[in-house]
């Protein structure tokens, strides 16, 4: 059965071995790029590795920026930083970081009762009411009339309401998961000084390109500034630009156009409000959707959208109407997205990290998740010296499985939305270019069928839980068609509304306030984890 403690203790890489030898082969490894995911990926090898005298040099160009957005993330950071020892009291006010307990969906369903829904991070309280939310929304499709929505079942959602923060009081033994908004920026210069700290040794050039060995394997690579760095292992941390393993190693790339239609974003910032909150919002406009994030010193803004169906200016003029902002000079920051990924993420003797690999949207905010998942797989097979193409075939089979589960969890947002305001979302709800994986999925569910025995079995919508499933399709009211629901049977409507308010209110009495939390974060706490169990 898949736990929640996935999202705290999956993706640790093994821990350093004192006194053991450097992996096979492996002596210098060059890092290009000083995004987000090159600081993460240096931190993750330097852990592993610079004591077994590895040497990881990271280079940085001085003249192309880190894209700067990406402000979000899963509960799945937690294990990014508890492996590092590094404490929350330290980095997230360095970082203007908040807590996030999920992410509310405003706008993207037009059927009543279904306009607003909340996907939460599940904790272990949740094991309380889980099974109740499942089975409620299985007797709803299949014709009872019971309440599905998913906001009545979850603590987390009542959290992001009333503005507490997910951290237990000192006695209350139920850990809640949650995710972290920051400022992308200060969290990569927070990272940048970490690894510097702990061996990584970093150059400010411009990395004009790659030359290769007589295998096809990057040998060096060449700066602007006249040097060639030499290594055994490459990894491409450099963006959109894809220069390693891209430009100099042709790997193909796959775009998830067809499936996906946002390829462009514009952002800008707004004050934050008094009490702070502890979740995104993504409001649906009309031809994409804001998020809203809330930091210690600011909201983040920004509007994901379709450049096939507006232009930069339309998309920046209904954002700024969104924001109250058409008269402001706050300035915007336009962006261009690729959405996709590569076909082999590990490529002879180079790993690509971040957006290099692949994107898709910033809808639930995965990068951070597949960069850290990316980095880490990478040292497991590294520590173990597997290194052989049978290697390379398994881990670019996981990170490829994981990218179109991921792709059809987000997919599913669209396809299932009923606004008819513009051809953007029209198009969206009639796209076709879905996944088998998806179809099946959807064909069980219009027929009234339980899914959670095939994700369960991993048979279809790899990527979620069957919960977050659960949330999506009755938080957006995707029900089979019923002419009129019936009464539900006594056993279907076995579980009280009444009791599940309560135990949830009770509960979320016990959390802080999320403002007042901020201002002094409490130590980790040291305790093993209790399980919750996701379904
Ligand atoms: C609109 C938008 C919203 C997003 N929201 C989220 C979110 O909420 N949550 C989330 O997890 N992710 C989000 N992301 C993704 C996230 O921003 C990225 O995954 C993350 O920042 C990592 O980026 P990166 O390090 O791969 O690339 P970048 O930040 O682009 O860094 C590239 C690095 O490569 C270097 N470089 C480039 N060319 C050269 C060269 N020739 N020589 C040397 N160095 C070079 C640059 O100097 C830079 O340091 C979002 C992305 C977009 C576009």
């Amino acid at each position: 059965m898949t736990t929640a403690t996935l999202c705290n203790d999956s993706y640790h890489p093994p821990d350093p071995v004192p006194g053991a030898a450097a992996p096979a082969g492996i002596r210098r490894i060059v890092i290009v790029g000083g995004g987000t995911a090159g600081w993460m990926t240096a931190l993750i090898l330097a852990r592993l590795f610079v004591s077994r005298g590895v040497a990881i040099t990271l280079v940085e160009s001085p003249v192309v920026g880190i894209i700067g957005v990406g402000e979000g993330s899963t509960p799945w950071l937690r294990g990014f930083f508890d492996s590092l020892g590094i404490e929350e009291s330290e980095w997230m006010p360095a970082c203007h970081a908040t807590y996030k307990c999920g992410i509310t969906f405003d706008g993207w369903s037009t059927r009543p009762g279904f306009t607003r829904y909340f996907h939460p991070f599940a904790s272990m309280l949740d094991n309380l009411t889980m099974s109740q939310f499942v089975h409620n929304v299985e007797a709803r499709i299949q014709g009872a009339n019971l309440e599905a929505h998913p906001d009545r079942f979850f603590i987390a959602t009542r959290l992001a309401r009333e503005h507490r923060a997910p951290k237990a009081p000192e006695g209350f033994p139920f850990d809640i998961w949650h995710g972290y908004h920051f400022d992308a920026v200060l969290l990569g210069q927070f990272l940048h000084d970490k690894a510097v700290e702990r061996g990584v040794r970093y150059l400010t050039r411009h990395v004009t390109h790659a030359n290769l060995a007589a295998d096809g394997s990057i040998a060096s690579v060449s700066t602007r500034e006249g040097e060639t760095l030499e290594a055994d292992l490459f990894v491409d941390c450099s963006g959109f630009a894809g220069l390693l393993i891209e430009k100099a190693l042709h790997t193909p790339w796959i775009s998830f156009a067809e499936n996906l239609f946002n390829d462009a974003a514009v952002a800008m910032p707004t004050p934050i409000d008094d009490s702070i909150p502890c979740e995104t919002v993504s409001t649906a406009l009309k031809r994409g959707w804001v998020w809203k994030i809330p930091l210690t010193n600011r909201y983040g803004n920004g509007y994901v959208y379709s450049s096939g169906f507006c232009t930069k200016d339309e998309a920046e003029t209904e954002l700024r109407r969104h924001l109250g902002l058409l008269e402001s000079d706050v300035e915007a920051r336009h962006l261009k997205m690729r959405v996709g990924r590569v076909t082999r993420h590990w490529n002879r003797n180079c790993l690509a990290v971040g957006l290099s690999q692949g994107f898709i949207e910033p809808l639930e905010a995965t990068a951070l998740l597949f960069i850290q998942q990316t980095a880490t797989t990478f040292a497991e097979f590294l520590d173990k010296g597997d290194l052989s193409e049978a290697a390379h075939t398994r881990f670019n089979a996981l990170m490829n499985a994981h990218f179109e589960g991921i792709r059809d969890y987000i997919v599913t947002h669209y396809k299932t939305n009923t606004r008819t305001d513009t051809e953007y979302w029209r198009a969206n709800a009639a796209n076709l270019n879905l996944s088998d994986d998806l179809k099946k999925l959807y064909s069980l569910w219009m027929n009234g069928k339980s899914i959670v025995p095939a994700i369960r079995q991993q048979l279809i919508g790899r990527g979620y839980p069957v919960f977050s499933w659960y949330a999506l399709m009755a938080g957006m009211g995707v029900f089979p068609d019923a002419p009129e629901l019936r009464a539900p049977s006594a056993a279907e409507a076995r579980y009280s509304l009444e009791e599940i308010d309560n135990l949830i209110r009770r509960s979320a009495a016990n959390y802080p306030d999320h403002k007042s939390t901020l201002a002094q974060i409490p130590p980790r706490r040291r305790e093993p984890a209790l399980q919750a169990y996701f379904w």
